[in-house]
């Protein structure tokens, strides 16, 4: 059984095999696993761990968080995170934010000095700030490449996960941990979908559908259409049939994604189990994904 684990996803949607840059996406995903890692294998926490790793991606341009987020409808970066605790049970998360850098870190901040859940808007800031965590003009999150998705979608008439017609794609990222004592974490963070409503919220930072944690069972970080995964609750929807059915987690997850295709939901997520087993799912044509284990050799990647 290895002591300590960590997997990572940057997104999941219709990648198109000839996706420009490969080697530069994937190369984001082996620098948030070496973020994780390095805290895991001092024997830090899977929630340090979990934020570690997506904060990293945030950084990226490339993927669907921090900078180069989607745009609203507005030509607006609102951004969505989540952080969760599986051993204290304890979550955090912001919603709707414009100006927090890395999204995560409030999330962490409002898990370990509020007693509420979820933070939106004014008061999300506020709190932030409150909290040392750097804040920036919301112009730091545009890039051309995303103002170019938003006047596609926009002529098409459509909201829709972040990838465009030519396949080529950059996605919401997560992270879940185990940490050498066998506590589980997930963390998420997203900037939603192209030409979302003004304060649409997605899954994301909403515990239980985006993301969950929960030890002795699984930890989940969710990806795809946030409005059909809410409506599933698919991160607990897994893990409470593995606590009530004694599903494994292959099968609870098939079951989940099933659930999510039958009301035209697209995604994927990944899981880590009690025992430190990674799971890496997912119902659309490709899903960013990485994984380390104690153990193993080198970082795992993949995409389709
Ligand atoms: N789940 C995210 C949302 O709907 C989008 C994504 O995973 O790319 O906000």
């Amino acid at each position: 059984m290895p002591d300590y684990a960590i997997a990572v996803h940057g997104g999941a949607g219709a990648i198109h095999k000839n996706l420009e840059r490969e080697a530069e996406y994937r190369a984001v995903l082996d620098a948030a696993l070496d973020a994780g890692k390095s805290l895991l294998e001092k024997g830090g926490s899977a929630v340090d761990a979990s934020v570690a790793a997506v904060a990293v991606m945030e950084d990226s341009p490339l993927y669907n968080a921090g900078r180069g987020a989607v745009f609203n409808a507005n030509a607006f970066c609102e951004l969505d995170a989540a952080v969760m605790d599986g051993k204290s049970r304890k979550a955090g998360g912001v919603a709707g934010v414009t100006e927090i850098k890395n999204p995560v870190y409030a999330a962490l901040a409002v898990l370990r000095h509020s007693r509420h859940v979820l933070l939106g808007g004014a008061g999300a800031h506020d709190f932030a700030r409150l909290h040392d965590v750097a804040t920036v003009e919301n112009a730091y999150f545009h890039t051309e490449e995303r103002l170019r998705q938003l006047h596609e979608a926009q002529e098409k008439g459509r909201v829709q996960l972040d990838f465009s017609e030519d396949g080529q794609a950059k996605g919401t990222v997560g992270a879940v941990a185990r940490d050498q004592n066998g506590d589980l974490a997930a963390a998420t963070s997203t900037g939603g979908l192209t030409n979302k409503s003004a304060g649409r919220i997605g899954d994301t930072p909403v515990t239980g559908a985006g993301t969950y944690a929960e030890n002795g069972i699984c930890a989940i970080s969710c990806t795809g259409t946030g409005d059909e995964i809410m409506r599933i609750v698919m991160a607990y929807d897994i893990a409470a049939q593995m606590r009530y059915t004694g599903a494994d987690f292959t099968a609870a997850a098939k079951a989940a994604l099933d659930k999510l295709a039958a009301i035209d939901g697209e995604g994927g997520l990944i899981g880590i189990t009690a025992k430190g087993e990674i799971y890496l799912p997912f119902n659309s044509k490709g899903m960013f994904r990485g994984s380390f284990r104690a153990g193993d050799a080198k970082n795992f990647t993949a995409i389709f």
